[in-house]
């Protein structure tokens, strides 16, 4: 396997540096997403796990959903240049 594309639901990232349970591919930016949704608090070890199974089913908010100040931005990046 040359591309390691993350597992989450509508999330299109390659190149993923985690493997979970030797089958399930989550890339930084979903990563950092799950560890921000669990906060500080501390689980079970499969707790945690059927968390992180549910999350990766929940669709990736930036694809679904509007875009980003950044995306917004990128689309007049051209303008001036008319
Ligand atoms: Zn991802």
């Amino acid at each position: 396997m040359s591309v390691l594309s993350c597992d989450r639901k509508g999330c299109s990232n390659v190149m993923c540096d985690i493997l979970v349970d030797g089958t399930t591919y989550i890339c930084n930016e979903c990563a950092r997403e799950f560890i921000a949704k669990c906060g500080d608090r501390r689980f079970e070890e499969r707790k945690i796990k059927k968390r992180f199974e549910n999350f990766m089913l929940i669709p990736k908010l930036e694809e679904s959903f509007g875009i980003t100040a950044e995306e917004f931005l990128n689309q007049y990046e051209r303008s001036h240049e008319i």
